[in-house]
């Protein structure tokens, strides 16, 4: 056993012990790649610090949120005035009005929204929403795209075209996913037939516009403006799952990059997360105002939250969206992020190893394709074990990447452009490892 891992291993042997799995997450076991994970004890800016003192440059930064990096000042002070201020009332405070208020500026597809606590909770409800709000049961969703673990959407498609889906994990009932019908991405034909055979039964369709959880898969323009005029069309509400591509890809997220490609696109719900909160458990979901109106205490979808709203996560949050409104925040993040995706490309190039990658803001993906895919089918054809030699070999560089090749990379504004620097050199090493092994 390599010295460095050691306190690694106790403290995964330890919690194994007491948490299934020693995680309270399943990705962070390092079950895809292999090996012990590694236990943060804390982080600053770019970088975490494991348990044996070891330094990474955080490219997860979990798994989204830290967009300013770790302990950002303002981020802090916010927070710890709020902390003293109380950790949770159970009723209305200001701040949930300001942060709302914030959110409805920046996208203005959002009339009015609902806080809640996490990515998980915020698209459940929007899809009992869309469904009370329209009086349907069906939901169409896209193969690779990942809306939380809620059991409706816990679901892969069927064989065969167009069936509904199939639970994905145990436990989840086949009549709760019988309605949620499970089609491939960016495919406008399959889309098309779908909806003439069940559209008027389809009560919304839910979608990641840039798909970070098959890593980084960008939904065509066309996909997208059929798929809008279909919703339309039919009367099924559009909703956008922008729990990652909210506040990180562009300050009026993904949504804001497909409205100047497609005249009048605007989703009916929107769902929001990760960013929104700076770190702190907090989500949303809000959309067009006839739709929110739907919701208790002012119509009949009911929905609740003993923490929704809590006053530490707002003040996190505000604080963060704060930071992003700073003049060429976006601008900045997205050269640093540019920079590291053609750093990583040029390397690759070097060892003539297949490599395709993309970024947009602050989120980037690579893949060991030579062309990026378009959908599930074409990710999975990425090679396992050439990725798990890379995801090691840069964390023994001391490089932090998603251990698992289909999740997306995240760039903070505190990556300097020496960290990216740094990053490529390691990366280089390691893509010569691996066209001579
Ligand atoms: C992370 C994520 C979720 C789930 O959010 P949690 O806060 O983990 O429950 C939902 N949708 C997308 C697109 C996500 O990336």
């Amino acid at each position: 056993m390599k010295p460095s891992t050691d306190r690694n291993e106790t403290l995964f042997e330890q919690a194994r012990r007491v948490i299934p799995g020693g995680v309270n997450s399943p990705v962070r076991a390092f079950k895809a790649v292999g090996g012990t994970p590694r236990f943060i004890r804390r982080a600053h800016g770019a970088y975490l610090w494991d348990e044996n003192g070891d330094r990474f440059i955080d490219y997860i930064g979990s798994w989204g949120p830290m967009i300013l990096g770790h302990n950002h000042p303002a981020v802090v002070e916010a927070v710890l005035e709020a902390v003293r201020e109380g950790f949770s009332f159970g009723a209305p405070t200001e701040r949930e009005t300001l942060l709302a208020e914030q959110i409805v500026r920046l996208m203005p597809a959002i009339e009015m929204l609902r806080l809640v606590s996490s990515g998980t909770e915020a698209g459940m409800s929007a899809i009992r929403l869309a469904r009370g709000a329209t009086g349907r049961n069906k939901i169409v969703k896209f193969e690779g795209c990942y809306h939380g673990h809620a059991d409706a959407l816990l679901v892969k498609a069927g064989s065969g075209l167009a069936t509904f889906g199939h639970p994905t994990s145990a436990g989840v009932p086949p009549e709760v996913t019988r309605d949620t019908l499970v089609l491939a991405y960016n495919d406008v034909a399959q889309l098309e037939a779908a909806f003439a055979e069940h559209g008027s039964q389809v009560a919304g369709l839910i979608i990641e516009l840039i798909a970070g959880n098959m890593n980084f898969v960008r939904a065509t323009t066309a996909f997208m403006r059929r798929c809008r005029e279909l919703c339309s069309q039919h009367g099924a509400l559009l909703i956008l799952d922008e729990v990652m591509t909210g506040f990180r890809v562009a300050l009026g997220g993904a949504q804001s990059l497909y409205a100047r490609e497609i005249a009048g696109f605007a989703p009916d719900l929107t769902v929001l997360g990760k960013v929104i909160g700076g770190g702190m458990p907090l989500a949303a979901f809000g959309g067009r105002r006839a739709v929110m109106e739907q919701l208790a205490p002012l119509g009949p979808v009911y929905q609740a939250g003993t923490l929704s709203g809590n006053p530490v996560a707002t003040a996190c949050g505000l604080a963060t969206l704060r930071q992003l409104q700073q003049p060429r925040f976006f601008e900045t993040l997205a050269n640093r992020t540019r920079a590291l995706v053609d750093g990583l490309a040029a390397a690759a190039r070097e060892q003539s190893l297949p490599f395709s990658a993309d970024s947009e803001g602050g989120m980037f993906g690579f893949f060991l394709l030579p062309e990026l895919p378009r959908n599930y089918a074409a990710v999975m054809k990425s090679d396992a074990t050439r990725f798990n030699r890379l995801f090691h070999g840069l964390l023994e560089r001391g490089i932090y990447i998603a251990p698992a090749l289909y999740e997306a990379g995240f760039v903070s504004a505190a990556h300097s452009a020496q960290d990216i620097e740094a990053t490529i050199a390691a990366a280089r090493a390691v893509f010569a490892e691996l066209r001579n092994k």
